[in-house]
């Protein structure tokens, strides 16, 4: 049961193959034999799942057809749920019980979708390794010696090794793409305004967005169903109508035209990766839609203006954190200054602190015009990049990551190595344009997955869906398991 997709289950569940309180006992099953290796979770939230599952087949055998009726879903731990716990995998939050539920996990809650628990992640959403988690690291399905990349390797390990049918992660620079492509799945990020923030704790409030991670792009396609809209609890979130992405699905693809970015395919790039991409983009071509070559000229800019603006808004939000009225506080200060110093200095771990000192850093006097304002305008020219990009093709076909999943450890010691693995993913956050992470294939020299990026115009989610989906129902790359 644990192995389905989300569609597969719903079809199961409808016609009363198996009950959702056995589809959640499997699953829980599945995450006991598979845990002690993966560690994919921080916590479950096994009674209530229960709970859901059983109100979930009481409402099947009354004939309803919510959306996720009865479907087990994990959440990254950045997404408040009420009740539960909220850690970011930070000591910060480590004992902070959530009050409310976020948008999405009311809208979840809604379609009938049982919560299962929470996943491991980078401490606060900083990192690419989910090495940064406060808790413990995650592995990679594929190779317990890897990373599954971050911050939403819990997220996307637990899919991978079928811990869940589908999982939320969120995207700031790169976090749903990077992990999904690591460990071999689905991961959309959607277009900036598209879903709903409110009750995501923020790392950069002008770059963060929640999204599905999934076995395929059809289960991306429904979550979105669930999770997208306008919510007047997010003033960022942008009033335009949801469309039905699971119409989208099946879509022709012809007269489509897909540009490829020169600048994603020069040096740093892994042969394996560039090989299975050129290959995808044959099949792609295969399938009607037209190859046009683009330029992104900016995009060199994109890793230097991002950890700039991210950390800049970082250091604002984090500035909460300071022991009064969240989560940890040091016990060892004799004045409130005191405090507010030991709590932040034990309670961050260290690339949080680091991004912290880089954002107050640019963002302060005599810093502010060369550092901010200076990134605030090249992000304005790779919006454009984009924007011209656009009036050539429809979407955007590259690599998400230059390599494939990296050794634990292998990059924890320099940063910016670890930086530069976001190259690719970055530019999408910089420009609020959606980019979908899709596998297209297995790299022989280490066996890792390899994946493919399509971007697309703003609130254009549905020509990544269309083209994803059709692109999975003429390759089996997405069906590869990892031999876990
Ligand atoms: N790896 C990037 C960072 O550390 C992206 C993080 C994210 O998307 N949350 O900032």
């Amino acid at each position: 049961m644990h192995r389905k997709t989300i569609l597969q289950a719903k079809d199961d569940l409808q016609k009363k193959k198996y009950s959702s309180v056995e589809l959640t006992e499997a699953i829980y099953k599945r995450i006991s034999d598979v845990e002690p290796k993966v560690q994919a979770y921080v916590h479950l939230t096994r009674d209530i799942a229960l709970k859901q599952a059983q109100e979930a087949d009481k409402n099947l055998g009354a004939g309803s057809n919510a959306p996720l009726l009865g479907i087990p879903i994990a959440l990254k731990d950045l997404i408040c749920m009420q009740n539960v716990r909220t850690t970011c995998s930070s000591k910060m939050l480590d004992q902070f019980i959530s009050p409310y539920d976020a948008t999405v996990v009311n809208r979840l809650k809604k379609a009938g979708a049982v919560i299962l628990g929470k996943t491991n992640m980078d401490e606060f959403a900083m990192g690419s390794s989910t090495e940064n988690s406060w808790h413990h690291p995650t592995m990679n399905p594929w190779d317990l010696q890897r990373i599954p990349g971050g911050s939403s390797g819990g997220s996307a390990a637990a899919v991978a090794a079928h811990e869940c049918l589908a999982a939320l992660g969120s995207d700031t620079g790169g976090s749903i793409r990077q992990p999904a492509n690591f460990c071999g799945i689905t991961g959309l990020k959607p277009t900036y305004g598209r879903v709903s923030r409110f009750g995501l704790v923020a790392f950069a409030s002008s770059l963060d967005q929640i999204g599905p991670m999934t076995k395929t792009v059809a289960d991306s396609a429904l979550l979105m169903n669930v999770i997208a809209g306008n919510d007047p609890k997010d003033s960022t979130s942008a009033n335009v109508e949801r469309p039905d992405f699971m119409k989208g699905l099946d879509r022709s693809l012809s007269g489509l035209k897909m540009g490829i970015p020169k600048e994603y395919f020069t040096s740093g790039i892994d042969s394996e990766v560039e090989k299975s991409v050129e290959e995808a983009i044959k099949t792609l071509e295969s399938l009607g839609v037209e190859k046009v070559e683009v330029s992104l000229p900016h995009l060199k800019y994109s890793v230097a203006t991002y950890y700039i603006i991210a950390s800049a808004e970082a250091s604002t939000n984090l500035s909460r954190y300071d022991g009064v009225k969240y989560g940890y506080r040091s016990k060892k200060s004799d004045n409130l200054l005191e405090m507010y110093m030991n709590t932040r200095q034990d309670g961050f771990g260290e690339e949080v602190k680091r991004r912290i000192m880089l954002g107050t850093f640019v963002l302060s006097s005599g810093y502010y015009d060369a550092y901010y304002l200076k990134g605030q305008k090249v992000r304005t020219l790779i919006k454009q990049d984009f924007e011209n990009a656009f009036n050539q093709c429809d979407v955007i076909v590259a690599p998400n990551s230059p390599v494939t999943a990296f050794k634990l450890k292998e990059r924890i010691d320099d940063p910016i190595k670890m930086y530069l693995s976001d190259i690719y993913t970055i530019s999408a956050n910089l420009a609020g344009i959606p980019g979908i992470a899709i596998p297209c294939g297995i790299s022989k020299t280490d066996g890792m997955p390899i994946g493919l990026q399509l971007m697309s115009r703003h609130f254009d989610e549905e020509s990544l869906i269309a083209v994803g989906h059709h692109f999975q129902k003429n390759t089996d790359h997405h069906l590869q398991q990892p031999p876990l």
